[in-house]
């Protein structure tokens, strides 16, 4: 009912796969984010492969940002996010394990959600490497709310090995 909003707000989504053809899991995700109701696509990132994150040994991970514009409100953006991740045939598994696909809401507009079913900005944006390039690349100017600028935000350096792929 309250799923919409008469003002499109910016909302970055990130994409990582590990499983089944990651780059084309990618390529296959943006194109399904556009096909959200009240939602557009306006910006895809380059691809990124990145070295896994935590604890649990799997492939190298391919990684990317898209911007969106969308009347949605938050939870029902995360909606259509986890839709489009068990259309891709995601199943359940591990936090942090292999999947074919992940989408997490990054940042939306200006909103601040500070729930565990959904932390909006992603708490994880300031500590991977595999977030913050493809998102300065596609939005240097984007002000992250309780972050800052995200040209300010210092890639880590502790963290493992990324490359730009495409
Ligand atoms: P991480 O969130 O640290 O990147 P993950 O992506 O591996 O870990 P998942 O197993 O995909 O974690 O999701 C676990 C839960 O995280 C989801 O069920 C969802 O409710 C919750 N969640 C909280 N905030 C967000 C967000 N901003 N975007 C996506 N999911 C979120
Ligand atoms: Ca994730
Ligand atoms: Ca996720």
């Amino acid at each position: 009912m309250n799923a919409g909003r008469d003002d499109a707000r910016p909302a970055y989504i990130g994409l990582g796969s590990n499983l089944d053809d990651p780059c084309g899991q990618i390529a296959r995700a943006f194109d399904l984010l556009d096909t959200i109701p009240r939602t557009r696509l306006v910006a895809r990132s380059s691809l990124y492969r990145s070295a896994p994150f935590g604890p649990v040994e799997q492939p190298d991970f391919v990684n990317a940002v898209a911007k969106t514009l969308t009347s949605l409100d938050a939870p029902t953006l995360l909606q259509h996010l986890q839709e489009i991740e068990r259309s891709q045939g995601r199943k359940a598994s591990v936090r942090w394990g292999p999947r074919v696909l992940d989408l997490d809401l990054l940042v939306l507009g200006d909103e601040v959600i500070g729930e565990p079913r959904l932390a909006v900005p992603h708490p994880g944006i300031a500590e991977r490497n595999f977030v913050l390039l493809p998102l300065r690349e596609i939005a240097p100017d984007l002000v992250v709310p309780g972050l800052g600028r995200i040209v300010d935000i210092a890639v880590s350096e502790s963290e493992p090995r990324i490359s730009r792929i495409v």
